[in-house]
C-alpha cells in the first residue's frame, strides 16, 4: 500500500488483540490516516500457532487492497496432501491439498507478522497490557488499563478473540453469546518421528481423532491436533496442567501414533486447547464500540475465521472512511454488510467436530466413503466451488483505495 489518505486523521483508536483481526484493522485505518493504538495481552507478538488459509476471490480482493497478498504467497506453508490412516497406519483416504489448505496457506503467526511490520512504524503496539474498564462520554471513550494509564480514545474495536476481554466489559458475561458444539480441541507441537515432509495424516476412532501435520518440511517438528466428543467441561483456561490431565485421560488407550502424541503432550509447554465453539451476538456495536473477528462472530475452526477477520476488518476502515469516521453511520454499514456473510462461514465450521471425531465406527467409514468421493478428479471442481461458496458470499463495496 503506497498511497495514505488523510480522510480519517482525526480519529483516534483503539484496537484489543494483536493477532490477525487486530492488525488487520490497523493497516487499514493507517492507510485511511486514523491514529491507531493496538494492546495486546500477551508480552509480544505471538508467532506459530496453526496454518490458516485463504479461498476465493473476495479473500484475493481484499489481501491485494490491503497490499499483502503477494507476501502471503511469499511465506506459504506449500502444505501438500493429508490422509486418513488406519490404526496401523495404512492410508484410506487422500483429503488433496486444495480441500484442506485452500489457495493459499500461511501460519497464523506469519500472517500477523506480516501485518505487524507494514504497521509498526505507524501503528503504537502495546504489549503485555489489557483493558480494565471503558466509560463512553458524550464525545469519547475513557480506558482504564491492567497497566497502562488511562487514555481516551474516539472509538475501541474489540479484536481480542472468542473469549473477548472487550464483549465482556461491553456486552456482557461469555456465557450469553458462546455456543458449544459438542467438542474439544487441542494443539501443540509434536517431534517429527514419522519423518512427514509438507503432509499430514489423520486417525480416527469413535468421538475423537489424533493428526499430525508437517507443514513446513522441517525435520524435526511436527504439529499435532487432537480432537474429542465431549460433554461441556469445567476447567480453568489458565491451568495447562488441568488441560494436559484431561486430553491424557480422553486419548490414554487410543491406537496408532498416540502414545507418541501424549509423550510430547507431557513435555510440552506449548498448549493450545479450547472447546469448539462459535460467537453469536445480537449487534455488533454498541455506542463507540465494535467488534471484529473471532470476538464478534468467530468460529473455533473450520469457519474460514481467518478470511473473516481479515474482510471484517476491510469493510470496518472501509465503511469508517466512506462515512468520514462517523462511527454511528460506519458500525450499521459494517454490521449489515459483514453479519450475514460471517454467519455463512460459521455454518459448515459447525461440522468440524464430528468431521474429525465421527461418533460411531459407521460415521467414520460413510466420512471416508464420502471424502474419497469427494477428492476424485471429477468432483474435485465441485468440491472447491462448494467451499468457496461461503467465503465468496459478500459484495464488497468501493471503498476508497
Ligand atoms: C485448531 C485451529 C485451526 C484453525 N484453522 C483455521 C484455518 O485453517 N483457516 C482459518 O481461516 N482459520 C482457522 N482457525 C481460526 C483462526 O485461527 C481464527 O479465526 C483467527 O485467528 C481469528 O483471529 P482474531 O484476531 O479474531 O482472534 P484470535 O486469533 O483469537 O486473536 C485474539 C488476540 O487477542 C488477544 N487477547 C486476548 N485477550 C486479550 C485482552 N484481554 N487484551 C488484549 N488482547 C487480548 C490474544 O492474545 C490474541 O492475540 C483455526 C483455529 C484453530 C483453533
Amino acid at each position: 500500500m503506497t498511497h495514505t489518505h488523510h480522510r480519517l486523521s482525526h480519529l483516534n483508536v483503539l484496537v484489543s488483540g494483536a493477532s490477525v483481526a487486530g492488525p488487520a484493522l490497523a493497516l487499514n485505518l493507517a492507510r485511511y490516516g486514523a491514529r491507531v493504538t493496538v494492546v495486546e495481552r500477551a508480552p509480544a507478538l505471538r508467532g506459530g500457532g496453526f496454518a490458516v488459509d485463504f479461498r476465493g476471490h473476495v479473500h484475493r480482493e481484499v489481501l491485494t487492497g490491503m497490499g499483502i497478498w503477494d507476501e502471503i504467497h511469499a511465506r506459504q506453508t506449500h502444505m501438500g496432501a493429508q490422509s486418513v490412516v488406519d490404526a496401523d497406519g495404512t492410508p484410506r483416504v487422500a483429503l488433496p491439498a486444495q480441500m484442506m489448505s485452500g489457495d493459499v496457506e500461511i501460519f497464523r503467526g506469519e500472517l500477523a507478522q506480516i501485518m505487524y511490520e507494514r504497521t509498526e512504524d505507524r501503528v503504537e503496539y502495546v504489549f503485555g497490557d489489557s483493558i480494565t474498564a471503558l466509560t463512553e462520554t458524550p464525545d469519547g471513550i475513557e480506558v482504564t488499563f491492567e497497566r497502562g494509564a488511562p487514555r481516551r480514545f474516539d472509538l475501541v474495536v474489540g479484536a481480542d478473540g472468542l473469549h473477548s476481554n472487550t464483549r465482556r466489559l461491553v456486552f456482557g458475561d461469555e456465557s450469553r453469546y458462546l455456543r458449544f458444539f459438542d467438542h474439544y480441541v487441542a494443539g501443540f507441537p509434536v517431534p517429527n518421528h514419522l519423518g512427514l515432509d509438507r503432509g499430514g495424516l489423520l486417525y480416527s476412532e469413535p468421538g475423537r481423532c489424533v493428526v499430525i501435520n508437517n507443514y513446513d518440511g522441517d525435520p524435526d517438528r511436527a504439529g499435532a491436533l487432537l480432537v474429542f466428543r465431549s460433554e461441556r467441561l469445567t476447567y480453568d483456561r489458565r491451568d495447562t496442567g488441568a488441560q494436559k490431565r484431561i486430553l491424557a485421560e480422553r486419548f490414554a488407550d487410543m491406537g496408532w501414533q498416540t502414545p507418541h502424541v501424549l509423550k510430547a503432550l507431557d513435555e510440552t509447554d506449548d498448549l493450545y486447547f479450547d472447546a469448539i465453539a462459535q460467537i453469536h451476538v445480537d449487534r455488533l456495536a454498541k455506542g463507540r464500540v465494535v467488534l471484529l473477528g473471532d470476538a464478534g462472530y468467530g468460529a473455533t475452526m473450520g469457519g474460514m475465521g481467518t478470511g473473516v477477520a481479515v474482510v471484517g476488518a476491510y469493510v470496518l476502515a472501509g465503511e469508517l472512511a466512506l462515512a468520514g469516521g462517523d462511527h454511528r453511520t460506519a458500525f450499521t454499514e459494517y454490521e449489515s454488510r459483514i453479519t450475514g456473510f460471517a454467519k455463512g462461514c460459521q455454518k459448515i465450521s459447525g461440522n468440524a467436530g464430528p468431521f474429525f471425531a465421527p461418533p460411531t465406527e459407521r460415521r467414520i467409514r460413510s466420512r471416508d466413503r464420502m471424502y474419497r468421493l469427494l477428492s476424485s478428479r471429477l468432483l474435485a471442481g465441485f468440491f472447491k466451488r462448494l467451499t468457496e461458496k461461503a467465503a465468496t458470499d459478500i459484495e464488497l463495496r468501493d471503498y476508497p483505495a
